[in-house]
């Protein structure tokens, strides 16, 4: 490489490092904005986050017994049976763990739901399990979803990548007991409908009383906290002590400074204008982000010598998964039929993966902050932060660059907030919300 173009490089580079960063003052600003949303939300006024009470309170740690969940997440489905000791400990017994196959998210509902429906069938079979009883089963189902009571509520709209015809503005219990009933699976009762936030929260806070949040850092994102029912000023009627926990729906977030790359992915989505903070900071997300500044500098002839434009022409081709390779110090070039890169090729992709994460990480430090300080704004008291997802669990460092805009913004105080990978937390979770619905309804 000659000497003009080394500069050109680097030039592009900074450049593209001050469009993507997340200074303390951008930082201040989401943390504001995300308060404004909430009381909004809360009151039920027009928001960006949906603020949706989920019909249960955290676990008091004593719950017993067995219970079975099914998770629905954006890319995998879960069936698991948990048994819980009533001394805060709670065991996987069982879990079967499958792929959600693309033609079952954009299909119809009833090819989706029967699907689903086998899941669960086959878990029974695989783990012996007889059909001799009835079973009460937690289903977590990972997008927004209007609740009305502990067993049911409505889509509100796909996210995600789902397309699936005829579940929005449906029942989704409903839909799931049908496909079990269809299936010759009555015996199976959907006891309880939860979201895999609330399922994470329930989960460590089961385990660990100082927790008090839940965040999903996945395919998509989202979080959800104990709300004092006083205060959900939209749902009157739900008594008038107490808590409840709200998923947020933050992933729908749209105060934010977006970029030319943000726009791009925007516009091209199956929910254009939708879900802003989930594209800048989820799983499914960041490969395209960091495909489409990826072209933008072949176009430019900033790397690969301006050629292999064709093998980053397809949308999605980049994922998460790769960014997370070249971070470690591997590369994903086999894959797109890279042969020969030359070192400062692979400095800039590895540069362009670190700026990409980077951000995702520090505005889901931001969030969380926003959060914890809505509960506590002196930072009073410890709170411990159950997250679940891969992308938390497994890109490298990202968990570091959480900490670091979280002590960047709160100081000292940023050490209140512990954040502990809740792994699997949203299937066990559902179990620890069958445990407390089958309380609520008992009562
Ligand atoms: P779900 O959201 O369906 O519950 P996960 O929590 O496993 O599932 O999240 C899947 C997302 O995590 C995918 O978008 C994927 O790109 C991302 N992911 C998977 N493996 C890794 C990895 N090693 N590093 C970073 N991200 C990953
Ligand atoms: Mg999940």
């Amino acid at each position: 490489m000659n000497k003009d173009s080394a500069t050109m490089l680097d030039r592009f580079l900074s450049h593209l490092e001050s469009v993507f960063f997340i200074g303390l003052h951008d930082a201040e600003e989401i943390i504001s904005n995300f308060h404004k949303e909430m009381s909004h939300g809360l009151a039920g006024e027009k928001s960006s986050l949906k603020m949706i009470p989920s019909f249960v309170c955290r676990p008091k740690g004593t719950e017993k017994g067995k219970f079975l969940a099914l998770d629905l997440g954006g890319t995998n489905i879960r069936v698991l049976a948990v048994e819980l000791d009533g001394n805060r400990n709670a065991v996987l017994t069982a879990a079967n763990k499958s792929v959600i196959p693309q033609e079952m998210m954009a299909g119809t509902w009833d090819n989706l739901f029967d699907f689903i429906a086998d899941c669960v069938l086959l878990f029974f079979k695989e783990n012996d399990i007889g059909i001799h009883q009835g079973y009460s089963l937690t289903f977590t189902f990972s997008f927004p979803v209007a609740q009305s009571s502990i067993a049911s509520g409505k889509l509100i709209g796909w996210t995600k990548g789902f397309t699936a015809a005829g579940v929005e503005g449906e029942d989704v219990v409903a839909l799931l007991s049908e496909a079990l009933k269809r299936k010759g699976a009555s015996f199976i009762h959907v006891a309880a409908l939860a979201n895999d936030t609330v399922g994470t929260l329930m989960a460590k806070s089961y385990a660990d009383p100082s927790c008090d949040m839940g965040v999903i850092l996945g395919t998509g994102t989202n979080a959800c906290y104990p709300e004092k029912i006083a205060h959900i000023l939209k749902r009157p009627g739900l008594g008038a002590s107490g808590e409840m926990i709200v998923n947020m729906e933050w992933g729908g977030f749209n105060q934010l400074q977006t970029n030319i790359y943000d726009n791009i992915l925007d516009r091209a989505s199956l929910n254009p204008g939708k879900q802003l903070l989930e594209k800048m900071v989820s799983g499914m997300y960041l490969g395209e982000i960091a495909r489409l500044v990826i072209v933008e500098m072949i176009e430019q002839g900033l790397l690969f010598r301006g050629t292999s434009l064709s093998a980053f022409s397809k949308g999605y081709a980049l994922t998460t998964e790769h960014l997370a390779m070249m971070t470690q110090g591997s590369d994903f070039f086999a894959d797109f039929g890279l042969r020969d890169v030359t070192a400062a090729d692979r400095q800039a992709i590895h540069e362009i993966c670190r700026i990409v994460s980077t951000r995702s990480a520090r505005l889901a430090g931001a969030a969380i902050a926003a959060v914890v300080t809505w509960m506590d704004a002196n930072l009073e008291s410890e709170h411990t932060i159950a997250i679940d997802g891969s992308l938390f669990e497994k890109y490298p460092g990202f968990q570091g660059c959480m900490s670091d805009i979280l002590n960047d913004l709160l100081g000292d105080r940023g050490a209140m907030i512990k954040l502990d990978l809740a792994k699997d937390g949203s299937g066990i979770g559902a179990a620890i919300i069958g445990a407390v619905a089958a309380h609520i309804t008992s009562r």
